[in-house]
């Protein structure tokens, strides 16, 4: 009888594992449904001629649907940065979601709503982005579209002397970003150091999939949209800069989602 059963239970694994497929395809094909794309890209990313989103960013294609990221991008996850405050005294209250502003006009104040959004797959690739409107909800969507517009890949490797370990953990090299006066440095750090960033900066560097590094910032970094800005153009520079081949082994790096998923021995 056992030699019998066997075959089966291979069988009852295989449906289990056809089921979960078709179930992440289906959903696929009903994003797809929804979306009529406009632009020819759009219309190469929906007919599966085009399945890798490298291309694009490789190539300096501008992603003008979020739904190509959408669909280019597994485990996209959003989140939105604290930018704004609330009203207090005293230099102010909480950090809220939403910056709020006011114009004056014959008819009295007119408030609107900015928030930033960020988003990410947590394995490479990262993009933020604006969004203001007159009510709060608008706004956010028009982050979290302009977030996936904007997204851009990340170089990652072990630039820290004192680990040397060759795996995609932090950064290959320091690199710094400005924006205004908000300048900030990103600082390979040995495994197992954390972000120690700034509380809003942590979240897109997580996002990007780095899980260490040291900062250090300057000028005025309370002004919390132009440090996200400084520090998004940290993480271009790690992209744009030339390096030769012989240290892409020496620093274990990777360019944008890691091709062999890693083995997470510390967690
Ligand atoms: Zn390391």
């Amino acid at each position: 009888m056992k030699p019998e059963e066997k075959p089966e239970e291979v069988e009852v694994i295989e449906e289990v594992e056809d089921i979960v497929a078709r179930e992440a395809r289906e959903k696929r094909m009903i994003d797809r449904e929804k979306w009529k794309p406009k632009t020819s890209i759009g219309k190469k990313v929906w007919d599966g001629s085009i399945t890798d989103i490298d291309y694009l960013i490789d190539n300096g294609i501008k992603i003008l649907e979020p739904e190509i990221t959408d669909l280019l991008l597994a485990n996209l996850e959003t989140d939105l940065l604290l930018i704004g405050q609330s009203k207090g005294k005293f230099g102010g209250g909480k950090r809220r979601v939403f910056k709020q502003t006011q114009k004056k006009t014959q008819e009295g104040n007119k408030p609107k709503f900015a928030t930033l959004a960020v988003v990410g797959n947590k394995d490479g690739y990262v993009g933020i982005g604006y969004g203001k409107s007159k009510e709060t909800v608008p706004a956010r969507e028009k982050a979290i579209r302009n977030s996936k517009l904007n997204v851009i890949k990340i170089r990652r490797g072990c630039g820290s002397w004192q680990c040397g370990c060759k795996s995609p953990h932090s950064i290959p090299f320091s690199v710094d970003g400005k924006c205004g006066s908000a300048v900030i440095r990103l600082i390979p750090a040995p495994r197992g150091t954390g972000l120690c960033v700034e509380n809003e900066c942590q979240k897109v560097l997580k996002l990007a999939g780095i899980k260490d590094v040291w900062s250090k910032t300057r000028g005025q970094t309370g002004s919390k949209y132009n440090l996200i800005r400084a520090c998004i153009n940290a993480l271009r520079k790690l992209i744009s800069v030339k390096l030769h081949s012989r240290y892409y082994e020496q620093l274990g790096l990777i360019e944008g989602a890691a091709k062999v998923p890693e083995v997470k021995k510390d967690e």
